[in-house]
């Protein structure tokens, strides 16, 4: 379909891995189509991005690509380099003017484009990977942005989103050459198993919660050890589906209301991250900043590898090594341990989930651990402190998520294996005895609180 006379169109796919409800693949398609050019459809791998991801993220976004290729009949352009230096050598050789993308609404993919732009690229942003995008939900009263979830949330419905864009019937599509199929080989690490990637598996997996698990949602999505909740987060990540289509079909139950509220919290932290971009390292709270905290060593360790002796934390974590993904339940039961029992500051693990998790997220991972932490967009007037063996009970009843990824506890009934330290067989396969004593960590923790508000009162 190419032809060097004719004015081809690029694509330039980055968070928004898909075909269906791509408003910025349509405006590419319309643009070529209206000078009888094709488009020319790339990801270009970059070096910045890789080089913080750990292996299973990296092997799940090869997936996605392989099967946004087959989308695309074999014809995505992975292509490696500076991405000014890349796309101007597609402009000039498919002899196109424009690069359309999705917009961007992060620090660094802002400064990317920004980039771009500068070295005289034209960029033609078209939708976002948001139903509402950042810094367009704020207070009618000031014209400010919302600190608060629950408002955010209602201003957010209020404000409401467009319907989804059709999905092309056809894509004109100009031919990549083998020297523009770059793409990558990564491997899954041995032991290790993710979630099948792409816009199809998105789709089915969606269709599959939405009959057997949504009318469910409010009360399952807490349940660590059933699969209760969507396990869209890693398909939102990188754009295999857009929310809109998880927020079409939704109707006015309480379950569904839930879910709804689950979507808009992305959208929330992505529109708090926006406005405030240092948060991205930063505490939002500033205060917190002076509290006193460890340094890591040893106990952080045995939190990284699921061996602290709690059992739902050691679950928690082995099931994020292992797959890519844990529980929402579980990620705040993990992050309250490492803030209020081992007294670290928050971004040591959100620097460990970014490695881990396939979902990773920028707005959702810093704003979900500084909300844990305390330091976060949270309303509540009390400190949090989660309690690793009561959250077990309650949310793992009968232990099916811990026997699931800690094997040196399956001999252990319901009952036992949250506290394995009160029965005689507990610790029989080498299962490690708690580092620190939660009670004891939880008064420190207090104690520490109390310092920062004294000086700040
Ligand atoms: C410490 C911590 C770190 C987190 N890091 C990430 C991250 O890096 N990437 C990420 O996508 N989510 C993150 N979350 C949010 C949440 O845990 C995951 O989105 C959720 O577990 C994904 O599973 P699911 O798709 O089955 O969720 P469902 O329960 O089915 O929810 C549907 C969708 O709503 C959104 N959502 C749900 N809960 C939250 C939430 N608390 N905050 C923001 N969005 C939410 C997600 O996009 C999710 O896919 C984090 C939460 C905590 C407490």
């Amino acid at each position: 379909m190419t032809s060097s006379s004719t004015t081809h169109t690029i694509m330039w796919f980055r968070r928004d891995l898909r075909i269906g409800d791509h408003p910025a693949l349509n405006a590419a398609i319309e643009e070529a189509q209206s000078h009888g050019g094709a488009v020319v459809p790339v990801f270009i791998l970059d070096p910045a991005l890789i080089g913080g991801a750990g292996s299973k993220r990296l092997a799940y976004l090869g997936n996605s690509l392989r099967a946004l290729d087959e989308s695309l009949n074999n014809n995505l352009h992975v292509l490696i380099g500076d991405q000014v230096d890349v796309l101007k050598e597609l402009l000039k050789r498919y002899n196109a003017s424009s690069v359309h993308i999705s917009q961007e609404f992060e620090r660094y993919g802002v400064d990317r484009d920004k980039r771009v732009e500068a070295a005289g690229i034209k960029l033609v942003r078209t939708g976002s990977p948001y139903a509402v995008a950042p810094g367009r939900v704020v207070k009618p009263s000031d014209g400010t942005p919302y600190k608060v979830y629950t408002p955010f949330y209602r201003a957010w419905c209020v404000h409401g989103w467009r319907e989804a864009a059709p999905t092309p019937k056809e894509i004109p599509l100009a031919k990549a050459t083998a020297a523009d199929r770059n793409f990558p080989d990564w491997k899954l690490p041995e032991g290790t198993e993710i979630t099948p990637a792409g816009e199809k598996a998105a789709l089915e997996r969606f269709a599959y919660f939405t009959k057997n698990h949504l009318d469910q949602y409010d009360e399952a999505r807490n349940m660590a050890g059933i699969d209760g909740t969507s396990k869209m987060s890693a398909h939102l990540k990188w754009g295999e589906i857009h929310p809109r289509t998880l927020l079409r079909g939704l109707g006015q139950t309480k379950a569904h209301d839930v879910f709804r509220k689950e979507i808009a919290w992305r959208e929330f932290y992505a529109d708090v991250l926006f406005n405030n971009p240092h948060t991205e390292k930063q505490y939002y709270a500033p205060r917190f900043a002076d509290m006193r905290y460890d340094k890591p060593g040893k106990q952080f360790e045995a939190w990284k590898e699921g061996k602290t002796g709690y059992p739902f934390v050691d679950a928690a974590m082995r099931q994020m090594l292992k797959e890519g993904w844990m529980h929402n339940r579980t990620r705040m039961v993990v992050a309250s341990f490492l803030v209020k029992d081992l007294h670290l500051e928050w971004q040591l693990g959100e620097a460990f989930f970014r490695e881990h998790l396939i979902d990773f997220d920028l707005a959702s991972n810093v704003h979900g651990w500084q909300w844990t932490a305390g330091c976060g967009t949270d309303a509540s007037p009390y400190y949090r402190v989660f309690n690793p063996i009561e959250q077990g009970k309650r949310f793992d009843e009968n232990g099916d998520y811990i026997r699931k990824y800690v094997p040196e506890l399956r001999h252990l009934s319901g009952d036992d294996i949250h506290e394995p330290w009160t029965v005689l067989d507990g610790y029989l396969h080498d299962y490690p005895e708690r580092i620190v004593d939660h009670a004891l960590e939880r008064v420190e923790s207090l104690a520490r609180l109390n310092e920062i508000k004294v000086q700040t009162e």
